[in-house]
């Protein structure tokens, strides 16, 4: 099963492409599965529009641009649908075999702990290691006196190309970071270890940004030299960045700071792959929290001055453009998606629990149900498309009816099936937002 399920999952390249090498530079030479270069990590919480995401793909390919796509599903997620990890799996690979995909394809548990793991080891190649309840846990015994003695050249002035001023660390900032980061360090090794001893062949990522504070380039440069010792041959490590990363909506923080620290994160993920033995395509993993349209064009101008890799996390909000599709399919399509917001409505305060610190939501600016009522599928689906300078859109809707998936989920099939009967115009929506706003901003000079 699992071997079978290995091999449906990863389509390798046509001899020329980056291939599947192995690495033998980092101590672990078992590493067979690599990431590719450009990744999307894209969601599809009712698992009907796999097709219409890789279409988007499909199209950006006769660009010329090979972005491979990483369908992810949480836990949460999972959880507040009722579905099963296995679903994204089947699903993805509908889709491959529907548009006869020929390049990679992954699945990605995201978000899993020791706890969530185990469900997702047959049906998942690329595990998101989240270690972020781990920061600032205190770490075993003389752990931070080991790391800082086994590691001097992190001590001084850390000249690292790409970044213009040397890095000055001092003894004790590395133990302070140490003394914050060394418990996740060793729980992330933990649970790759784990992974390891049932999977020969996988991807893993680990992500830290599920947490309040940012990490600093030097901070970083430290925790992968951590992860190195700890033996986690990682491919992608998901930071938190400074500003906000609000579901569903742009980013809203310094760019220009943005900017530097992400530059920054390159150099510094860069040196480290050469210091620490990191697999060489070790890169930076952007949860996005879907739709950071602001920094993309940031994003994508690194990526092609540095030659460096990306996995980005986006597109979660492809389940607004089944309800998009649906307003603009009006009838019943555009009845529930009416109803699905004035229920939104009602259970406001239960809906943004959960999410409260990555959700702004002024309820002052919340149509009314009532006046939602009177709109047009057009007017429903302006208001909630993410095109923020047309007159008509309303992030507030937006960011309310984002969280509302559960209340979509409720209905059952009645939701479902009208997005089967819907199929064209839900799934164009969606093609046409992963390839249009988000494809093109990041991928496409
Ligand atoms: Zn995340």
């Amino acid at each position: 099963m699992l071997l079978v399920t290995r091999t449906a999952m990863y389509v390798p390249r046509p001899p020329g492409g980056m291939g599947a090498s192995k690495y033998t530079h980092s101590g672990r030479c078992n590493l067979n599965m690599t990431l590719e270069k450009y990744t999307v990590g894209v969601g599809d919480r009712f698992a009907h529009q796999a097709e219409a995401q890789l279409q988007a793909c499909v199209q950006l390919a006769a660009d010329g641009i090979e972005v491979v796509p990483v369908w992810n599903k949480s836990n949460r997620e999972h959880s507040f649908i009722g579905s099963e990890p296995q679903s994204v799996y089947d699903a993805a690979k509908a889709a491959v075999e529907a548009l006869g995909w020929e390049q990679g394809w992954h699945v990605d548990a995201d978000h899993i702990n020791m706890d969530t793991v185990d469900k997702y080891l047959d049906c998942s190649d690329f595990f998101t290691i989240d270690v972020a309840d781990f920061i600032g846990q205190p770490p075993e015994g003389d752990a931070v006196a080991v790391f800082v003695g086994k590691h001097p050249e992190l001590v001084g002035s850390v000249s690292i190309e790409g970044i213009d001023a040397p890095l000055e660390i001092t003894r004790e900032y590395v133990e302070t970071v140490a003394g914050k980061y060394l418990r996740a360090v060793a729980e992330a090794g933990t649970i790759y270890r784990h992974i390891e001893s049932r999977k020969s062949d996988f991807i893993a990522e680990v992500s830290m940004d599920e947490t309040d504070v940012p990490q600093t380039p030097p901070e970083l440069l430290i925790i992968l030299a951590a992860l190195a010792d700890e033996g986690v041959t990682l491919q992608t490590i998901a930071p938190k960045f400074t500003g906000r990363f609000n579901k569903g909506v742009d980013y809203v923080g310094d760019l220009e700071q943005f900017e530097k620290e992400f530059n920054d994160d390159l150099a510094v993920i860069a040196h480290a792959i050469a210091q620490y033995g990191l697999p060489d395509n070790l890169k930076l993993s952007v949860h996005s929290g879907s739709d950071k349209f602001s920094i993309y064009p940031i994003i994508g101008n690194a990526l092609r001055r540095t030659g460096a890799g990306v996995h980005v996390k986006t597109a979660g909000t492809t389940w607004l453009e089944e309800l998009i599709g649906l307003a603009e399919a009006g009838g019943d399509g555009l009845a529930l998606a009416k109803e699905i917001y004035a229920k939104a409505l009602e259970n406001v305060d239960a809906l943004c629990g959960p999410y409260a610190s990555v959700i702004d939501i002024n309820p002052a600016q919340l149509p009314t149900p009532e006046a939602v009522a009177d709109w047009s599928g057009d007017q429903y689906a302006n208001a909630l498309r993410h095109v923020q300078e047309h007159p008509e859109f309303n992030q507030h809707f937006r960011q309310l009816l984002h969280i509302a998936f559960k209340l979509a989920a409720k209905e059952g099939a009645r939701y479902t099936d009208l997005l089967k009967a819907n199929a064209e115009v839900v799934g164009k929506n969606v093609t046409e937002n992963l390839y249009d706003r988000h494809f093109k901003r990041l991928f496409v000079a």
